[in-house]
């Protein structure tokens, strides 16, 4: 998506070989119709996949994936993250270990928004190691719902999580793909 890649360059602070910040336009402040047009980018490519729930993690994956959940016209459902476990009949939990905090943390789902047969398209900001996508799978798993595909903003390709989810069979699909990052250095894929 070239405006999403010359925005990245424009604004995108590469804090070293691992971590891009993008504060100024999904993480922090919103460009709300760089939102839009990311929505529209994700619908067309995931249109005929009969997508019933957009679901995402808190907190960076909302915005994108609220304009998505707008542009299918479906509900949103938000995966909690927790410091500890609080197991409840009610929840579905996961661990989780987070690339950006190096620590693991629980990922949580009330019962009552997934439901069986629910055919799901899981919208994050970006993609690293690919942990918090395989957790939220675990988690469509027990609910018997479908992960009918992942829509990613960032995907940082030269680490493992594409790989992980395309071994798994998930369709993928990076709207920007960094092939290298290192300080102020930003190069595509
Ligand atoms: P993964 O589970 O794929 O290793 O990491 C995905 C999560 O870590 C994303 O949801 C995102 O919140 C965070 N993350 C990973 N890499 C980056 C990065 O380079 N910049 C920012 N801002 N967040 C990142």
């Amino acid at each position: 998506m070239e405006l999403l890649k010359k925005k990245i360059l424009d604004e995108g602070i590469a804090l070293d070989k691992n971590i891009l910040k993008v504060d100024s336009f999904l993480n922090h402040q919103v460009d709300v119709n760089l939102m839009m047009d990311i929505s529209t980018e994700f619908y067309n490519y995931f249109k005929l996949k009969k997508i019933n729930k957009i679901v995402t993690i808190e907190s960076s994956g909302i915005a994108p994936a609220f304009a998505t959940a707008y542009r299918f016209n479906v509900p949103l459902v938000i995966l909690k993250k927790q410091q500890s476990s609080i197991l409840s009949d009610e929840l579905y939990e996961t661990k989780v270990h987070s690339f950006t905090k190096n620590s693991d943390y629980m990922l949580t789902a009330s019962k009552k928004f997934l439901n069986q047969g629910d055919n799901i398209l899981l919208i994050d900001d970006f993609l690293a190691n690919g942990e918090a996508v395989l957790g939220a799978s675990r988690i469509f798993k027990e609910a018997n719902c479908n992960l009918a595909g992942v829509g990613i903003v960032i995907e940082k390709s030269f680490q493992p999580g594409r790989d992980k989810i395309e071994k798994m069979g998930i369709d993928i699909y990076s709207l920007a793909r960094i092939s290298k990052l290192d300080k102020n250095v930003i190069e595509f894929k």
